[in-house]
């Protein structure tokens, strides 16, 4: 199959309302190039340097989701560009996203990562973390970040059932920050890869992170 194909074919097993990460690291420029052709303009790197390397060859109306972990020393690089960063999961780091972001006289979207999977390796707040941040944070401090909503990736396993109950529980979660924050910029509920994108859409997810479905495996 085509990167095109894919891409089609995808594109019309979402609903309008999700929006479509496409997942390109580790592929090379012309695999993006190839999907850009097809009007795909959300891309998603987690590695800083190669966000930088690809950023700077490929069309300036891409849209770049930063979606790994970050680090705070590494923020500088992207900050006069990205459009969304998914992996806030620590108070500094948002701290550190404002100063770049102000230096850049720009407003950067930031979704909060909260841990949803049964493993200890994945990055992101427990609810109760989550719970104490969105307690803690006063928007005025941050005017550069804009707080888009919450980003979760579930267990790597075969067992859907844990799967959905991962997501579900996710969005409840999303749902309950929502209603706190009274704000209509917080909408974006992000969960959903290649393997489980359809179980996070059908819990209400509205924003997938689709790599190996789209490019290939890495
Ligand atoms: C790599 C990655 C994806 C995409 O994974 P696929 O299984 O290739 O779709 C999604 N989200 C994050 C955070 C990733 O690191």
């Amino acid at each position: 199959m085509s990167i095109s194909s894919n891409l089609i074919q995808l594109n019309q097993s979402i609903p309008g309302n999700v929006t479509l990460v496409a997942v390109s690291k580790t592929h090379p420029v012309q695999a993006i190039s190839e999907a850009y052709q097809c009007g795909q303009r959300v891309f998603g790197e987690n590695r800083v340097q190669e966000l930088d390397e690809k950023h700077a060859q490929l069309p300036a109306d891409i849209s770049w989701h930063l979606i790994g972990h970050l680090q705070k020393n590494k923020v500088k690089y992207i900050a006069p560009y990205v459009s969304m960063i998914h992996s806030v999961d620590d108070l500094e780091l948002l701290k550190v996203i404002q100063k770049e972001a102000q230096k850049n006289d720009r407003i950067i979207d930031c979704l909060i990562q909260i841990h949803i999977a049964d493993e200890e390796s994945k990055f992101g707040f427990s609810h109760i973390e989550a719970d104490a941040f969105f307690g803690s944070i006063n928007d005025a401090d941050y005017p550069n970040v804009c707080i888009r909503g919450l980003m979760g990736m579930a267990t790597f396993t075969e067992n859907q059932q844990q799967v959905e109950a991962e997501f579900e529980g996710l969005k409840t979660f999303f749902d309950n920050i929502q209603s706190r924050r009274n704000s209509d910029s917080f909408n974006v509920c992000s969960m959903g890869m290649s393997g489980d994108y359809q179980l996070a859409i059908e819990a209400g997810s509205n924003m997938i992170r689709v790599g190996s479905a789209i490019f290939g495996s890495r």
